[in-house]
């Protein structure tokens, strides 16, 4: 018998943390464990398989960023660079009232979403196969999100010009963070206020269930952003703002 993760487990996990968590979100979310570690026998989605230290490292970790009085007043979110779906799908579960554009610049990983997506019942999600640099230049796409989440993808300085083109004027970019937040908020400050941004808030939480913190940065759209930003890809990485 292969490794479950009940809803009854998300359901007290998630309510231990004060999450508004739903049956139908419980259920979604136990669905995708048992989608994933399937799917991880032929597509690399995760190395985290075990089902407590999914439950931890992927659904928690991702809902550390989850603030009621946000996410309440949004209706579009995007999710940069979402690999398996992290932190876009455990969100999307707790929200079915936002529509959330899942977009990473592989393909492989973004059909398994789709079609999981689907059948768990997560009507909400749609997946769209993109670089950030490119897909924020689309008219589109640019500046028309709520909230633009991101864990796990590159250093703040970077990803701001990713994330930031993509937020709406009073929107937010919410970046997921390791214990490290601290040193690449230094070096992303003059970045972010350059591409429209500007800090509202960083929190430090510690991870239920294990000795790990995170830091979350929640990054407000004041200005917008000077069309010249995102540079092409690979620009960021080499000479950051
Ligand atoms: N957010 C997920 C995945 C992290 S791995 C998690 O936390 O588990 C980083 C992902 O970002 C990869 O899937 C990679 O394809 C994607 N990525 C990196 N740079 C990108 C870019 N410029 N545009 C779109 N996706 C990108």
């Amino acid at each position: 018998m292969p490794d479950q993760l009940t809803e009854a487990a998300v359901t007290a996990a998630l309510q231990a943390a004060g999450l508004p968590v739903t049956p139908a979100a419980a259920s979604a979310l136990s669905a995708y464990y048992t989608a994933v570690t399937d799917t991880n026998r032929h597509i690399n989605l995760t190395a985290i398989t075990e089902p407590e230290d999914f439950l931890r490292k992927h659904y928690l970790d991702s809902l550390l960023c989850y603030r009621q009085e946000l996410f309440a007043a949004a209706e579009k979110a995007l999710d940069l660079g979402t690999g398996g779906g992290f932190p876009g799908i455990p969100l999307a579960a707790l929200t079915p009232h936002i529509c959330w554009t899942l977009l990473d610049a592989t393909a492989k990983k973004l059909r398994f979403i789709e079609q999981t997506a689907r059948s768990v019942g997560l009507e909400n999600v749609r997946v769209l196969h993109a670089r950030a640099e490119e897909a924020a230049k689309e008219p589109m796409q640019r500046e028309c999100y709520d909230i633009v989440t991101s864990r796990a993808v590159a250093r703040l300085a970077m990803l701001a010009e990713w994330a930031l083109p993509f937020v709406r004027l009073g929107g937010t970019f919410i970046a997921l963070k390791g214990p490290r937040g601290e040193e690449e908020w230094a070096a992303a400050e003059r970045a972010v206020a350059l591409l429209g941004g500007r800090l509202r808030e960083r929190v430090t939480l510690p991870l239920p269930g294990t000795d790990e913190s995170r830091t979350v940065f929640y990054i407000e759209k004041v200005a917008p952003t000077p069309k010249a930003y995102p540079r092409k890809p690979g620009i960021a990485a080499k000479k950051p703002l």
